[in-house]
């Protein structure tokens, strides 16, 4: 007979599978950022009506206790947005996965 535990960690493993399936991931968050540049009399330092360039898309994260950022070309910006996500939904099974696994005896 099998113990609860080994089917609790089953469907997670199998979620974590599926998971792994649907694509690479990417680990982070994008954030949309509007610049200000420096040069004098630009639109985005207009003083009545101030239009900063952009949007930029920015994807940050932190890798083996490094943190990186780079720039993610608006074309890339909905797939990337998809991988991240995936990254998320991959750390939270994982740690779930880790949480119920039974104590060292
Ligand atoms: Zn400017």
């Amino acid at each position: 007979m099998r113990k609860p535990i080994e089917e609790k960690t089953d469907k997670i493993r199998q979620r974590l599978s599926d998971l792994l399936n649907e694509g690479p991931m990417l680990p982070g968050s994008i954030k949309k950022q509007w610049n200000v540049c420096g040069m004098p009399g630009c639109r985005c330092k207009d003083p009545n009506d101030p239009r900063k360039h952009g949007p930029y898309f920015q994807l940050s994260f932190t890798l083996a206790g490094k943190s990186t950022s780079m720039f993610v070309k608006e074309e890339e910006f909905a797939l990337m947005m998809v991988m991240t996500e995936r990254y998320r939904r991959f750390k939270a099974l994982s740690l779930l996965l880790v949480h119920r696994l039974p104590p060292a005896q």
